[in-house]
């Protein structure tokens, strides 16, 4: 879009409340841009109870897509049309894309999250043993598509123990759940380590469930879904002892990008997203948004 939007401008959107910090509308401009297309990516607050009604009007308004955050994913993925494999199988929607007259939801967290790992990390979960800290919407995600990767064993911990069963259920035969008193041996074992709990976002956090340093070792990789601050408590620890580390920032910028090519059928220009996403965190003082 060389001179602002004109009649001809295609409009895409996230929902979410709250949505006023949310990093898509930088990440899918960037893109646009690159892209050399002509389109604009805005955020709307839209109230929790109200997903149908912004189905609706994404279909009056043929918006050419939609990104869902909290407290919508449950609701957008009820009022679609119809699911693809992932978002059937989680129950959740953070993409809607349009297939003929057709409204599709389906969810690109666990895809994004895998391709951060083999893209950014050159990690692949395939015949590996992982740990899944936490058990809500994003750890959902994460174990499905560890499992879906071949992980060899995918645990899921939760501080509590329906959630972690539930968690690991979505996943199937491929993952089981262990309670805190396994934490140690659940750690020890595994070659990837993922926190996907808050724990570790605000100032003088420790780690997850009161991880030990001493667990942690060379040969491990330890992946943290917060991206701000940069390095959370729990990474800083694995740097310590040798293992492998990185942030949430290439799953937030890959899960965006499997948005695009839903909505665009065009692969999306990553480095540009990750450029526009650091320069705004970095102004903001590591103070990102905690949700895409
Ligand atoms: P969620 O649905 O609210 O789930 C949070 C999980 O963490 C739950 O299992 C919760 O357990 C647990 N938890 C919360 N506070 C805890 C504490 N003090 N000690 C132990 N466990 C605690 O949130 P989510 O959407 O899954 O997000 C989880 C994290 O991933 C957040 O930091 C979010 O920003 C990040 N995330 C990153 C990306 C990305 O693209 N990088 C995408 C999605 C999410 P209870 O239910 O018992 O509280």
């Amino acid at each position: 879009m060389l001179n602002g939007p004109t009649g001809a401008t295609r409009v895409a959107a996230v929902i979410g409340d709250p949505v006023e910090h949310s990093l898509s509308p930088v990440l899918h401009n960037a893109a646009f841009k690159a892209m050399d297309l002509d389109w604009v990516y805005v955020a709307f607050r839209v109230a929790a109870g109200s997903a149908a009604e912004a189905i609706a009007a994404m279909r009056a308004l043929r918006l050419a897509g939609l990104s869902v955050t909290m407290p919508h994913k449950a609701g957008v993925a009820e009022a679609v049309d119809r699911l693809g494999p992932v978002a059937a199988r989680l129950g959740v929607a953070n993409t809607v894309f349009w297939s003929g007259s057709e409204l599709v939801g389906e969810s690109t967290d666990g895809a994004g999250f895998i391709a951060a790992l083999r893209s950014d990390s050159g990690f692949s979960p395939h015949g590996k043993r992982c740990v899944v800290l936490g058990a809500g919407g994003a750890a959902r995600a994460v174990t499905l598509a560890l499992a879906e990767a071949g992980a060899s064993a995918v645990t899921v911990v939760a501080r509590r123990e329906e959630q972690a069963d539930a968690c690991a259920g979505v996943a199937g035969v491929g993952a089981t759940s262990a309670g805190l008193p396994g934490l140690a041996r659940s750690v020890g074992n595994s070659d990837l380590i993922v926190n996907a709990t808050p724990v570790g976002m605000a100032a003088g956090a420790g780690l997850p469930f009161g991880v030990d340093e001493a667990w942690l070792r060379p040969g491990q990789f330890v992946t943290d879904l917060i991206y701000a601050p940069e390095t959370t408590p729990l990474l800083a620890a694995a740097r310590r002892a040798g293992a492998g580390v990185s942030n949430g920032l290439g799953m937030l910028v890959h899960q965006a990008a499997l948005q695009l090519q839903l909505w665009t059928g065009r692969p999306a220009p990553i480095d540009d997203m990750t450029a526009a996403v650091q320069a705004v965190l970095g102004s903001r003082g590591g103070k990102g948004g905690p949700r895409p």
